[in-house]
């Protein structure tokens, strides 16, 4: 293992030990690129306050911490600056919006619940409900068609207990989504070390057909979780199901699109018309207009505001 995207901080409440001994951590188990993606802040409606994740108004010292960590670690060890963040459909833009005003390196998708947490399921419950396995997957699905996300970490993380062969089902249409969308999928270690419902064999067996790339994510909430073992766990894991992990995310800035319905409508172009080079060349034009280069294979990518 030489990447690590997976990293929280301490002030989503949940997380201990200080950031500069993660970093200390992963050059110890010789990594060379370690990603913060703390649970995204968000504002919610009614006052509502989310359990896990720092508030908007923090934001600004994480993106300092890490700023301050890239700097500081500059040729040992290359530090991103991402969040972990889940694809609620009524606050996205809203959580943009915010997260948009810092630099920011990646997104990677942790779809923690239904709908949009305050209205919603939290996807570590157990559920035999049918409804909610089929709403987690449309909405990851979604979330993937905005193109902003680098990773789906612990896709495996709805907590079902019904029908195999329905869960069989839902499964193939994520892994078979990301893998049209070339996102990997993320074999989740704090899940496998400390025994959680994921990751879930059954998942790991349609993922094996499908055929979808593979990431192992340590899902640091603290430094403790840089050890070989837990990584050697992970390897010995996928393999069992003749999957061969890959060692690093294509990561892409998700702050400099002027909204993200933009890059939709140009990513649906470039897929759409790809034979149309007037309508290719139009699209074209206008992402180079917005800052961004297009990758026809990817659909767009910002990679030019990368390590600001
Ligand atoms: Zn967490
Ligand atoms: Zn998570």
């Amino acid at each position: 293992m030489i990447a690590n995207y997976h990293t929280h901080h301490t002030l989503c409440g949940h997380a201990s030990g200080v950031s500069k001994r993660y970093v200390e951590a992963a050059i110890d188990l010789g990594l060379d690129t370690l990603g913060f993606a703390d649970h995204v802040p968000c504002e919610f409606p009614d006052g509502y306050i989310s359990s896990y994740r720092m508030y908007p108004k923090e934001t600004k010292i994480y993106v300092d911490d890490i700023l301050n960590l890239k700097e500081e670690y500059k040729g040992k060890i290359e530090i991103l600056l991402g969040y972990e963040a889940e694809y609620f459909p009524e606050l996205f833009e809203k959580m943009l919006k915010n997260i948009r005003q810092y630099p920011c390196d990646y997104l990677i998708l942790g779809q923690h619940y239904t709908n949009n947490e305050y209205d919603g399921f939290y996807s570590g419950f157990r559920t035999c409900d049918r409804k909610t396995l089929s709403r987690y997957t449309d909405q990851i699905i979604e979330a993937l068609q905005t193109e902003l996300f680098s990773c789906i970490v612990h896709p495996d993380l709805l907590n079902f207990y019904g029908d195999d062969e329905f869960y069989k089902n839902e499964a193939f249409r994520l892994c078979e989504a990301a893998k049209k969308h070339q996102i990997p999928i993320e074999l989740n270690l704090l899940g496998l070390t400390t025994h959680r419902a994921y990751p879930k064999d059954i998942f790991w067996e349609v993922a094996s057909k499908v055929g979808n790339e593979t990431i192992i994510g340590l899902d640091a909430h603290s430094p403790h979780a840089f050890n070989t073992e837990a990584v050697d766990l992970g390897i010995e894991y996928l393999n069992k199901f003749g999957i061969t992990p890959i060692e690093k995310l294509k990561v892409s800035c998700a702050q400099f699109t002027t909204a993200s319905q933009t890059s939709r409508k140009l990513n649906a172009f470039a897929v759409m018309d790809k034979e149309n080079t007037r309508t290719r060349d139009a699209a074209t034009a206008a992402i180079l207009r917005n800052g961004m280069t297009l990758d026809l294979r990817r659909g767009w990518d910002s990679s030019s505001t990368m390590g600001r």
